[in-house]
């Protein structure tokens, strides 16, 4: 355990984790400074945290706080470049992100969960296989629970999603087990270049040993060449070609061999649906199924997983039409993926927040499937450019009435999906908002019986 006693600790970032962090320090004696660029009127109560005497540095990060400490630990999505944290750097204070603190304090083997997408929903399916299997299992990281809060209890297992902005401050932070699901552009308003952003992802592995392993998507070669030779072992998962050792779709099955043995799963029996989360549940098998966990064990719980919120949920079946919730999907590789397991004619609701990517790999998904194209928020434009003529374009100002539109353009066999490819934060204040509301919208629509004429 590191000792922080008398220490001056700036915690930027007041979200969870960050009131997480300070409530850490505290307890392990350090003197600790809360800072955020929001006002205290725009952030939840601290008022616990100011009675044990953390000093708070709210509405802008002073400079003074940060030069004269002895470490800075910054919450997941707080930007690496802030100007304060350059001055910190330059006197020598270290800059740490919350995963690593919390990995320094932690015991248990931890499994670190990332890629573009699938990280919640993978994370999810391998923390029931180890409860399953009896083991005290936390479940966490950047989904729900920070990995800071499981300092403080004993833990089996730590099942940690991470994302690429939790893994650019990490120093020491080494999983048992990194799982890289998949690469596509994603936050590129964020960073640079698609490099700077695989940089981010490839720090998962870098203090990985021989006995520690990566689970990788054996369909990627760049996902499969991030990880280098000879650092840890190597693991795959494909979903288009049998692997001799490795875990692989083949037909309906997913068939994991290993050394000499061959396990065969019925893929039917699972409830989620879709092909990427095929991909999503062999990754989350391969550990526990190293780790001893008998087959059947894992299997069962697997098959029990209905899926999380707002990740393809069929809402409603309206006169012929389903409707899907698809919020989270909030970049453009994971609505290809949403719509690959559609039939035309699909009448998709997207856009939102711009992150900077590129529109144009939609086109081939969208071309001959979706027949109507409804585009809301500040990406409308952006995307309307992109996909000219690959369906007919409407661009609604609300989401509203963009349920009301695809209500009469989409006919009896057809589907309505809501899958942005974007973020939520021009009209919402979360992906969970946009997806609740939606649904909300869907439920009030009138059977036709009932419809005015
Ligand atoms: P993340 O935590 O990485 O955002 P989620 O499990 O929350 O991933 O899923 C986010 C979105 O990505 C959902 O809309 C889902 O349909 C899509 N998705 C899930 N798994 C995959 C995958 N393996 N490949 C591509 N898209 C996926």
């Amino acid at each position: 355990m590191a000792g922080y006693g008398g220490q001056q600790v700036v915690v930027v970032g007041a979200g969870r984790s960050g009131r997480s962090l300070a409530d850490f320090f505290l307890r392990r004696g350090a003197r600790v400074i809360l800072s955020d660029s929001r006002t205290t009127a725009q952030l939840p109560d601290c008022a616990s945290l100011a009675a044990q005497g953390v000093v708070f540095d709210f509405g802008g990060h002073s400079p003074r706080w940060f030069a004269s400490a002895d470490l800075v630990v910054v919450s997941p999505g707080v930007t690496l470049t802030l100007p304060v944290l350059e001055t910190a750097r330059q006197r020598g204070v270290p800059v740490l992100g919350e995963i690593e603190i919390a990995f320094r304090e932690l015991k248990a083997p931890l499994v670190g969960i990332t890629g573009t997408n699938g990280k919640s929903t993978t994370t999810c399916l391998m923390g029931e296989v180890f409860r399953a299997w009896g083991r005290k299992t936390f479940v966490g990281g950047n989904l729900g629970t920070p990995l800071i809060e499981a300092v403080e209890q004993h833990w089996d297992w730590l099942i940690a999603e991470i994302s690429s902005f939790q893994l650019e401050a990490v120093e020491n932070f080494r999983p048992r087990y990194g799982l890289l699901l998949n690469l596509s552009p994603d936050h590129l308003d964020r960073y640079p270049d698609m490099n700077a952003y695989l940089a981010a992802k490839q720090r998962l592995f870098v203090n990985m040993k021989e006995s520690d392993v990566a689970v990788l998507n054996g369909d990627d070669p760049q996902v499969v060449s991030l990880v280098g030779d000879g650092v840890c072992r190597k693991v795959l998962f494909s979903s288009s070609r049998p692997l001799e050792q490795g875990m692989s779709l083949e037909g309906k099955d997913l068939v994991w061999r290993w050394r000499d043995t061959e396990q065969r799963f019925n893929g039917a029996e699972l409830r989620l649906c879709g092909g990427h989360n095929r991909e999503n549940v062999m990754a989350a098998l391969i550990p526990p199924l190293l780790e001893g966990c008998p087959p059947a064990t894992a299997w069962a719980a697997v098959c029990a997983f209905g899926g999380l919120e707002h990740r393809m949920v069929r809402v409603r079946d309206l006169d012929g039409v389903a409707w899907y919730d698809d919020s989270k999907a909030t970049n453009v590789g994971s609505v290809v993926k949403s719509l690959d397991g559609l039939a035309a004619p699909v009448t998709l609701i997207a856009g939102g927040r711009d992150k900077g990517g590129d529109y144009a790999p939609l086109a081939k998904a969208v071309e001959g499937r979706v027949a109507h194209l409804i585009l809301i928020g500040e990406a409308a434009e952006r995307m309307s450019r992109a996909l000219h003529g690959r369906a007919a374009i409407h661009r609604i100002p609300t989401l509203k009435e963009a349920v009301r539109l695809a209500r009469q353009l989409t006919p009896s066999g057809g589907a309505v999906l809501l899958s942005p490819a974007c973020s939520s934060f021009d009209m919402f204040r979360s992906y969970s908002e946009r997806g609740e509301l939606f649904s909300h919208y869907v439920q009030q629509l009138p059977e036709s019986a009932e419809e005015p004429t």
